[in-house]
C-alpha cells in the first residue's frame, strides 16, 4: 500500500532542555498526497518541527516533547526514525548529509536498509531515483563526497526515496544552489508529488514553495503565526515583505 494518508500535528511544544523552547502549542496538517511548505526565518523551529515527525529529534539529547504527532494511525511523537520510515515518513536532512567516502551505489542502498524488502522492490525503489536523477545513474561508482552541490543534493532526496516514503520531509533543498538548480529541484518535488508522495517543505526560497504547495504555515519563534492556501498567503502583506522579498 503506497497511498498517502494525512499528518496530524496537534499542539506541539518542543523544548532543548529546560531553556531554549523551540516550538509551542504548534498544529499541522498534510492532507494526503499534498505539498505543505513550512515558512520562517532562522531559527523559527522549522527544523525542529520536521525532525519531531521524523524521529531524529531522539538524536538531541534532552529534547523534550509534548503534543500528538501522528501520520494515520501511526503515533510519530516520541517515536524512532526507524518507526517513522516503516510508516512511510522519511526526512531528507538540511545540508545534503550524504555519506562522502561512500559511492553513489552505496549511499542509495542505505536508504532502504532496515526495511527488509524483496530485491525486487530495491531495484524498482532505484530505477525510479535513476529515471528522477539521471545524472546519478551515470555515477554510481563515484564517492558521495566528490559530487557537486547539486547533485549531493539529488543523491540526499534519492537515498530518502529508496525507503519509498508517502511523505517526504524536506529541508531546505535548495539551499546554497544556483538559480537552475534551484528551479529543477522545485521540478523534481513536483514530480515526486505527482507520482503520489505527500510533501512536507521547509524553503527559505519562498517564492517556489508557495508555487508548489497547497497550503502554507509561517513559524515565528517557534509559534504559527499565519496558515491557509498558499496563494493566499503570498498575498498577504506579511508573506510578501518579509519572505518574498517585495515591497
Ligand atoms: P534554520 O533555518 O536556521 O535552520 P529553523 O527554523 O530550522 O532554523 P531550528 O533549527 O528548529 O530552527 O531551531 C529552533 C530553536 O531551537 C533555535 O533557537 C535553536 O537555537 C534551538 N535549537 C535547535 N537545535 C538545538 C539543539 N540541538 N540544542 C539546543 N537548542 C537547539
Amino acid at each position: 500500500d503506497v497511498s498517502p494518508e494525512a499528518l496530524h500535528i496537534e499542539d506541539l511544544d518542543v523544548s532543548y532542555g529546560q531553556a531554549v523552547r523551540a516550538l509551542h502549542g504548534v498544529s499541522l496538517t498534510v492532507p494526503p498526497g499534498a505539498v505543505v511548505a513550512l515558512l520562517g526565518a532562522n531559527g523559527a523551529g522549522k527544523s525542529t518541527l520536521l525532525r519531531t515527525v521524523s524521529g531524529t529529534l531522539r538524536m538531541h539529547r534532552g529534547a523534550i516533547t509534548a503534543g500528538g504527532v501522528r501520520y494515520g494511525e501511526q503515533r510519530l511523537n516520541g517515536a524512532d526514525p526507524v518507526t517513522a520510515v516503516r510508516a512511510g515518513v522519511v526526512q531528507v536532512p538540511e545540508g545534503r548529509r550524504v555519506f562522502g567516502g561512500l559511492t553513489v551505489e552505496e549511499n542509495l542502498r542505505a536508504g532502504g536498509l532496515g526495511l527488509h524488502r524483496r530485491a525486487h522492490r530495491d531495484r524498482t525503489a532505484r530505477d525510479r531515483v535513476f529515471s528522477l536523477f539521471p545524472r546519478l545513474a551515470e555515477r554510481t561508482g563515484q564517492r558521495a563526497g566528490l559530487l557537486s552541490g547539486g547533485e549531493q543534493q539529488m543523491l540526499a532526496i534519492g537515498r530518502a526515496l529508496m525507503a519509498e516514503p508517502k511523505l517526504l520531509l524536506l529541508d531546505e533543498p535548495s539551499l546554497g544552489l544556483a538559480p537552475q538548480l534551484v528551479r529543477r529541484i522545485g521540478e523534481v518535488v513536483a514530480e515526486i508529488n505527482r507520482q503520489g508522495t505527500s510533501v512536507l517543505l521547509v524553503e527559505q526560497n519562498a517564492a517556489m514553495a508557495l508555487e508548489l504547495a497547497s497550503s502554507a504555515y509561517v513559524l515565528e519563534v517557534g509559534e504559527v503565526r499565519l496558515s491557509g492556501p498558499a496563494a493566499e498567503l503570498a498575498r498577504t502583506d506579511e508573506v510578501r515583505r518579509l519572505y518574498l522579498g517585495e515591497d
